[in-house]
């Protein structure tokens, strides 16, 4: 577990996502949970639990589900920074991920078994979700095998049968927990902020250029008596 993958694929001069560090904290404290809507170049649900100091993270292409009969493929990626726990924006064209980030869901999670790390070994982690619209218990097992291939990084995430369990559709709703606003949304104002930081930096650069010419620095120097 590290962020070593998540700092390689990204780069954070370009990025508005965040660098982050492992962070430990100490035991007693509630482990973040967040769901992020990532309309990448196909549009899917980032599910991340915080521990050991990162975010593990399980893209799900289908979103979660409500209904205990129904299992959804989430494929582990790499750990994220916990501080990626409040990120919502627009990563720029070209970079890994390249998309508008929604936060779909957050609260916390507790284990629901003794030994986190040998759950996630075994491929088998029980746990209770405090979220928005993610309650109650659920499991995310790992899939051998899945069309004969043997990919470690598939892991099904199931509902457990108890009072949130619904076969309501829990992914209709398009707003964000945290803004309120929709992808579209989201991504409009990144695009607004966008061209307002090279409004600020073209302005800049013509400030500097002015100031390079002896002449017009001479203008200014004369007239700064204040
Ligand atoms: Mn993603």
């Amino acid at each position: 577990m590290g962020l070593e993958q998540y700092h390689q694929k990204r780069s954070f001069q370009v990025t508005p996502e965040p660098q982050g560090k492992v962070t430990k904290k100490g035991p007693g404290k509630g482990h973040k949970y967040v769901v992020q809507k990532h309309d990448a170049s196909h549009l899917h649900y980032d599910f991340r639990l915080e521990w050991a100091g990162v975010l593990l993270s399980w893209a799900i292409p289908k979103g979660p589900s409500l209904d205990p009969s129904v299992k959804r493929l989430a494929m582990q990626t790499e750990d994220h920074p916990i501080e990626y726990a409040s990120f919502e924006g627009t990563i720029p064209e070209g970079q890994y991920g390249a998309g508008t980030v929604e936060l779909w869901d957050r609260g916390t999670w507790e284990p629901e078994v003794p030994d986190v790390d040998a759950a996630l070994r075994k491929g088998d982690l029980k746990f209770t979700l405090h979220g928005n619209r993610l309650k109650g218990s659920w499991v995310l097992v790992r899939t051998r095998g899945l069309g004969g291939n043997q990919n470690r990084s598939a892991w099904l995430l199931i509902k457990h049968r108890d009072e949130y369990a619904s076969t309501k559709d829990v992914t209709t709703d398009p707003r964000s927990v945290s803004s309120a606003r929709t992808l579209a949304g989201i991504s409009k104002i990144a695009k607004a902020k966008r061209s307002q930081g090279e409004r600020a930096g073209a302005a800049k650069k013509t400030v500097r250029a002015k100031r390079a010419q002896p002449a017009a620095r001479a203008k200014v120097r004369g007239r700064s008596i204040s």
